[in-house]
């Protein structure tokens, strides 16, 4: 399988957190990546190829402009009021009552663009951002042109951003960015599958009123879970998308047994609407030791993840997303690939 990956996202890097009431260095690291390549090098999977550059319009498909454009200068806006280093953080949220116009302050933008303290904008942010949008869509061009699979190694992730919000470390949804690519390209059954311990509520709002993307999603309820606020199994979808939107969540501590149930489940699904397409958003924080995650998913566990998604037999596209468990994150990653390969 071609994993398509390049250096850039390492300029993401540096900022800090806030853990409840801690401030402690970003688990989203360079090293993550360093580990998941190290992961599938050791299960056999070494064909890394670079991203193409893709214009700014697969963006924009997604994403609205002025959030974009925010992405994109809010460093530098920074820098001019607090000097170089250090990194751009909201104070504030736009909450109910409290919407704005976003205007040229970088602060008033943070609190109009972001919805919590999990994104923090260092110099090379935007860089590694685009970055991942190009290993995404050159992903997307390869299943296009006749591929049966293959490996975005997208970093930052990208499933909690939505079209105009920002949030748990995400800036633009590669994934969603993905899917419209496909559509664009004259494929009309695009499929979401969500495997991340989060709920993608980014992913879901953007496609939560399209009949034209299904989104099945397992994560923790969001009643023990960020994100907290979305994530319940009667989000089914709105309008046109009403039945395109499969929440699966469950409760800490899930295992394997109860997990493998509401995969077969999301497979099953995934048949029966039988899209031309799959995007994987695969995070594996389901790891019983994640930092991050309170499931209790073993290494084994991610053969089998990997081989029921196979048995859906799609042509699929891996697009990363979580995973911060260091010890184990690349042998989880890549026991995905082993399974879904056999
Ligand atoms: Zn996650």
């Amino acid at each position: 399988m071609k994993l398509i990956y390049t250096d850039d996202h390492r300029e993401h890097a540096g900022a800090k957190e806030m853990r409840y009431d801690q401030m402690i260095p970003m688990s989203e690291s360079p090293e993550r990546m360093d580990l998941v390549i190290q992961g599938l090098a050791d299960a056999g999977f070494q064909d890394i190829v670079k991203p193409d550059v893709f214009p700014d319009d697969h963006i924009h498909a997604i994403h609205d402009p002025g959030f974009v454009r925010f992405l994109e200068v809010a460093y530098s806006l920074w820098k001019k009021e607090f000097g170089p280093g250090g990194f751009a953080t909201a104070y504030t949220f736009g909450m109910r009552g409290m919407d704005q116009v976003p205007n040229e302050s970088v602060h008033s933008m943070l609190s109009c663009y972001t919805f919590d303290v999990c994104v923090p904008i260092v110099a090379g942010t935007w860089k590694a951002v685009r970055s991942a949008v190009d290993v995404a869509l050159t992903g997307s061009a390869a299943i296009t042109a006749g591929e049966r699979a293959v490996f975005s190694l997208c970093r930052p992730p990208g499933h909690h951003a939505s079209g105009d919000l920002a949030g748990g470390y995400c800036y633009l949804n590669n994934a969603a960015i993905a899917a419209q690519f496909y559509l664009n390209a004259g494929i009309d059954r695009i499929a979401i599958l969500d495997v991340d311990y989060h709920h993608g509520n980014g992913t879901q709002r953007i496609f939560y009123e399209r009949n034209d993307v299904l989104y099945l999603s397992l994560h923790a309820r969001p009643e023990d879970e960020y994100p907290f606020l979305m994530g319940y199994a009667q989000e089914t979808g709105a309008c046109e998308g009403e039945n395109y939107n499969v929440n699966l969540p469950m409760p800490l501590a899930t295992g394997w047994h109860d997990y493998r149930e509401a995969l077969q489940h999301a497979i099953s699904r995934l048949q029966a609407y039988r899209p031309d397409v799959l995007i994987v958003s695969l995070g594996v924080d389901t790891y019983k030791d994640d930092p991050v995650g309170g499931f209790a998913l073993e290494s084994e566990d991610y053969l089998r993840i990997g081989e029921l998604i196979s048995l859906a037999g799609l042509p699929t596209h891996f697009i990363l997303e979580g995973g911060y468990a260091m010890a184990a994150l690349g042998r989880n990653v890549g026991n995905v690939i082993t399974g879904f390969e056999k």
